[in-house]
């Protein structure tokens, strides 16, 4: 086993989710109808105009991935086109110009080279977070698409992201909505989050983990839980996971519904999943990049608070998931084709 030794010292296996200022990000301005070369930069800074469309009326989107270092020492990221062709549908709806696939990944793949460093080592659970993210700026005070534009990738060392790893938590029913039937729910946008922040702060003054919104047309399915997506796992062993246009489509959620499938033979199903029906799953979870897997031990509805597997420990299957993907991610199981590239060789 190659040892790596990193020139950056940190409490590598405690690690929260907070930002810390790496060496390099990547940076791209859009101008006169297109993307200038790119390049790297050391300010981690950015000055923009005070009527940038961003500032003002939320046209900006971005996007969440991780850089993975293997037992090998090498670095890796995982399906990282798709957040690139999801980042380009944020982009198309907000009338913003997409920064192209190839590119984006060639960015990201720059970004994380030029901070090896800040790749955690293997074995301690923490990775390299990835945030690429798109402003609209440029002088402007009508509500119109900005006429210039920022494309960034910066990049931090994280921990978990809810503390304890696969210990279960309890999440309540929010009486708000995230996001309206055929509004902006599919796209990654900031506007999505920070509507998000008051159900957040509401559920966590109840000592509750996060809020879980349902569906915003009739408030009786379960759409989102917090800024992850839900699944849960039926009493005939059925790997499902809501299906709606107002849901962001989590590729964390994409790849544990293939590795069900496909690595653990289980059936799975893309549905509507009714809160009053909670008692068909004997596990329950919320996925994402952030958090990977995180157990859900109870959810609280106006009426009753619903249990699923326990309160106190995650689920057999809930824990297989986690273990599959995460050794994929990592390197140590193969993957499916085109599911990881290499930063280093
Ligand atoms: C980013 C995000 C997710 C998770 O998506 P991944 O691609 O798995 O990281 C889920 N829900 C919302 C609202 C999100 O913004």
């Amino acid at each position: 086993m190659t040892v790596v030794k990193s020139t950056v010292d940190l409490d590598w296996e405690n690690l929260g989710f907070s930002y810390l200022k790496t060496d390099y990000r990547y940076v791209s301005y859009w101008k006169n109808g297109e993307w200038d070369a790119g390049a790297l930069s050391t300010e981690n800074t950015v000055t923009i105009s005070e009527g940038s469309p961003a500032l003002h009326y939320g046209q900006s989107c971005f996007e969440g991935m991780k850089a993975y270092r293997t037992k090998d020492g090498d670095i890796q990221l995982f399906r990282p086109e798709e957040n690139a062709k999801r980042m380009a549908k944020s982009c198309e709806r907000l009338m913003m110009p997409a920064f192209p696939v190839d590119k984006f990944v060639e960015a990201v793949k720059e970004v994380v080279a030029a901070n090896e460093a800040w790749v955690p080592p293997y074995g301690t659970g923490s990775t390299l977070y990835i945030r690429p993210y798109m402003i609209g700026i440029g002088d402007n005070i009508g509500v119109r698409p900005a006429s210039e534009y920022l494309f960034s990738v910066f990049v931090m060392p994280v921990g978990a992201y809810f503390k304890g790893g696969l210990v279960p938590t309890n999440f309540i029913i929010s009486d708000f909505d995230r996001a309206a039937p055929h509004g902006t729910g599919a796209i990654k946008v900031g506007g999505n989050y920070a509507a998000s922040l008051m159900p957040g702060a509401l559920a966590k003054q109840r000592h509750f983990s996060d809020c879980i919104y349902l569906d915003p047309a009739t408030h009786t399915k379960i759409e989102e839980v917090g800024s992850a997506n839900f699944f849960g796992i039926t009493h005939d062993n059925e790997f499902v996971t809501p299906s709606s246009p107002s849901i962001l489509p989590s590729i964390t959620k994409y790849s544990l519904l293939y590795l069900a499938e496909h690595y653990l033979g289980m059936k799975v199903a893309e549905r509507d999943v009714y809160l009053n029906r909670l008692d068909e799953f004997s596990e329950a979870g919320a996925c994402g990049t952030a958090a990977v897997i995180s157990p859900i031990g109870g959810i609280q509805t106006n009426e009753d608070f619903h249990v699923f597997y326990s309160e106190t420990e995650v689920g057999p299957v809930t824990e297989k998931l986690y273990a599959t993907l995460t050794a994929i991610q990592f390197g140590d199981l193969p993957a499916p084709e085109g599911w990881v590239v290499k930063v280093t060789a």
